[in-house]
């Protein structure tokens, strides 16, 4: 298997080398060359390590069987609250997969629990021996999972920026105390996508590289950019189709739809992975807040980033530049790269691009308002005793306009959610109708779990105990000074 540039089909790396480098040289992503088809009649009895491993085998071609085993063994291990890793809830006639069991309770955790592993196993795979520095900008959620995979893993350093306007409270301080020697957490003054385009920026800039390379460092990166955290995404698609399987809800071979709630286009983008290779998915929801660009996108063809940042109550989909896009553009257009380097080009110069909508056909765009958010919270708890956190309420709400529109009344249709309710306590508990005036956030936790009587997830409970560590802030023009004084590298390692 080799992974050529969304930008370029001329530049082509091994598995191996696409997860080290993370981003393409030429600022495109990479993409597997040929998407492996499976047979689902293979995998139907598996565990979520088992047909972990049959799934990334395809992908990572250059890993020895028995050291990815190893990887996947060590990533999904009872640092998940659940040996089931994933598991799927009923809620009326839908499901819920439940992405959230893992140590900092956001599905981010899926990839990130393994991707440590496989970088390091690339890093051995390649011969390298530079030390690699994680660049990561994060809407909340990455960077707390980032962080905790990568802590105390040696010969990898990380660091995280994230836009101090628009995390939450636990958010930023599940970042501020982490703990291991090789983390450092920055705040940025700005939103996500400021945080965002200076990591690209520094990615791009190869004098900058090139003169970390002189001292023995390479970049890399924990974004969904890396495929290294895409594909782990694939398995859990399949695991919850065979759940269902399994438990006689549906035939081997019939279509469901997924709904994702969407920020940076990662997690669906894996749920259309999943689909090249043979899972049978009649629609993917595409499910937005308030920044609707991906709605809007679907429904016209025009991609359009011209236009304020909104800050919602789900801060890890306040987004307007959808990275993974790209690699959909890619797979979709028969001009391939050519197509996808103008419209990036364009989006950078101009702030918008446009293509024929009538390719997108796989997909159904929708988005939540704020008050939709609340209001599908209020009602599934007060129907199924069930805490949705908003992000996934975001996504209840669109797969609902969808079955409303399009009545397909024999297809099943899995939520995915993506994190745990108690990770959002102010929005969740007001949207239930509890009073949070005057409140922080961990009496908001208290409250909302004797109200609900839903047990606190152990990580939010040790949280209040923990130190500040991590007290950096900047603007998004130092960002590389503060790289240069974190690695005690160049003029300013005051
Ligand atoms: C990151 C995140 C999302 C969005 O996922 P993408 O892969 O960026 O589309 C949704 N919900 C939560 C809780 C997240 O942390």
């Amino acid at each position: 298997m080799r992974y050529i540039s969304t930008r370029n089909e001329d530049i082509s790396v091994s598995p191996s080398q696409a997860i080290i480098q993370g981003i393409s040289r030429d600022g495109g992503l990479f993409v597997p060359l040929n998407t492996p088809k499976i047979s689902l009649e293979e995998l139907k009895d598996l565990n979520y390590k088992d047909l972990a491993f049959e799934i990334m085998s395809k992908f990572f071609t250059d890993f020895e069987e028995r050291e990815l085993r190893e990887c996947i063994k060590k990533a999904y291990d009872d640092k998940f609250d659940t040996e089931l890793i994933a598991p799927l809830v009923k809620l009326g006639e839908d499901y819920c997969l439940e992405l959230y069991h893992g140590p900092t309770l956001a599905f981010k955790d899926m990839a990130l629990s393994i991707l440590p592993y496989l970088l390091k196993q690339s890093l051995k795979i390649n011969g390298e021996n530079k030390e690699v520095v994680i660049l990561t900008a994060t809407s909340g959620d990455t960077g707390k999972a980032a962080l905790e995979g990568f802590a105390k893993v040696d010969g990898i350093k990380i660091i995280v920026f994230f836009p101090e306007e628009g995390v939450s409270k636990i958010q930023k301080l599940q970042m501020r105390t982490q703990e291991g020697e090789n983390t450092y957490v920055v705040g940025i003054n700005g939103n996500f996508d400021d945080a965002q385009g200076g990591v690209k920026a520094i990615f791009n800039d190869k004098e900058f590289v090139e003169f970390l390379n002189k001292n023995n460092y390479i970049l890399s990166s924990a974004n969904s950019i890396n495929i290294g955290r895409l594909i782990p995404q694939v398995v859990y698609y399949f695991y919850s189709y065979l759940l269902l399987v399994k438990d006689n809800k549906i035939q081997l071979g019939d279509k469901i739809n997924f709904a994702v709630p969407t920020g940076n286009f990662g997690n669906i983008l894996a749920a259309y992975y999943a689909k090249k290779m043979g899972l049978p998915i009649n629609k993917l929801i595409c499910a937005s807040n308030e920044n609707k660009v991906l709605t809007d996108f679907f429904d016209t063809g025009i991609y359009d980033k011209r236009r304020e940042l909104i800050l919602t109550s789900s801060p890890s989909m306040d987004i307007l530049i959808s990275s993974n896009l790209e690699r959909l553009l890619y797979h979709l257009d028969e001009e391939k790269e050519k197509l996808t380097a103008l419209c990036m080009e364009q989006l950078s110069d101009v702030g918008f691009y446009k293509i024929d909508k009538d390719i997108l056909g796989d997909f159904y765009a929708g988005y939540s308002s704020e008050e939709e958010v609340a209001d599908t919270i209020k009602k599934v708890y007060k129907r199924f005793n069930y805490l949705l956190d908003t992000h996934t309420a975001v996504a209840y709400n669109v797969s609902e306009k969808y079955k409303k529109e399009y009545k397909e009344e024999d297809i099943e249709t899995i939520i995915v959610s993506t994190a745990s309710p108690y990770k959002f306590p102010a929005s969740v508990a007001s949207s239930i109708g509890l009073d949070i005036r005057d409140r922080d956030e961990f009496e908001l936790i208290d409250i909302l779990s004797k109200e609900t009587n839903i047990a606190i997830p152990k990580a939010i409970k040790n949280l209040k105990e923990k130190k500040i560590i991590h007290n950096h802030n900047c603007n998004k023009e130092d960002m590389r000074r503060m790289i240069e004084k974190f690695l005690k590298v160049g003029g300013n390692n005051d």
